[in-house]
């Protein structure tokens, strides 16, 4: 899962980063509201963690091309946490009348902004908590557990990234392009072979765990699926 950090206090914006990226996500970070623009414009982001008050303009006005950007079924585009002040009332419901998902108020601990950033990004909502579960494999987010047929599988963050979004998305055939867009950030070569080489780990050391098949299927040509191996 790829987020964006809207943010412009430095100190603020990395403490966040550092957060979400020790949970696994890949995080961009922008320190203004055009900066904001033009990642969005470029990148694919599941998630977009929202300062409201910019130096360069007010934070809704992206949060409004998000949510009315053309081609942006609600379901497609990405999720909006709001951050704000603690007084600024009328923000907040600025933001939500624009289509932000949450908010949180400053101060507020990292621990919290992450467990709203993975409510948001659960899409199953029948599993309970951080619990994700498909094809044998248990992968509990806010621990940082994965168990195969029940027995624990020790992932790489990239890795853990990875099956998370497999666990997320079941059923999908994803392009390395895709799992590059939505699973590495910014500073990934599109040229190398690190999305080969990640699938490639990750499914040996789910091979060696237990006696069940390999639950990443390969579709040539088209790329990669989860498999809801019985
Ligand atoms: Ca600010």
């Amino acid at each position: 899962m790829r987020i964006l950090v809207v943010e412009d206090e430095p100190d603020l914006a990395a403490a966040v980063a550092a957060s979400l990226r020790h949970d696994g996500y890949a995080v961009d970070i922008a320190a203004g509201r055009a900066d904001a623009l033009e990642r969005i414009a470029e990148n694919d982001y599941d998630l977009i963690s929202l300062d409201l008050s910019l130096p360069d303009g007010d934070g809704v006005d992206v949060c409004r091309s998000v949510t009315t950007g053309a081609g942006s079924p609600a379901a497609l585009r990405p999720k909006i946490i709001m951050l704000t002040a603690r007084d600024s009332i009328d923000d907040r419901i600025r933001g939500l009348d624009e289509g932000a998902d949450d908010y949180l108020a400053k101060p507020f601990s990292l621990g919290e902004l992450g467990a709203r950033v993975r409510a948001l990004l659960r899409r199953d909502t029948d599993t309970a908590g951080a619990l994700l579960q498909r094809a044998g494999i248990e992968l509990d987010a806010a621990r940082h557990e994965v168990r195969y047929h029940g027995e624990p599988v020790e992932l790489t963050a990239k890795e853990f990234a990875l099956l998370r979004w497999f666990l997320l998305h079941p059923d999908e055939v994803h392009s390395a392009e895709r799992l590059l867009e939505h699973v590495w950030d910014e500073h990934a070569d599109p040229f190398t072979n690190t999305v080969r080489v990640t699938i490639c780990n990750l499914r040996r050391k789910l091979a060696t765990t237990g006696e069940a098949g390999q639950p990443i299927e390969t579709l040539p040509g088209r790329g990669y699926r989860l498999r809801d191996a019985a």
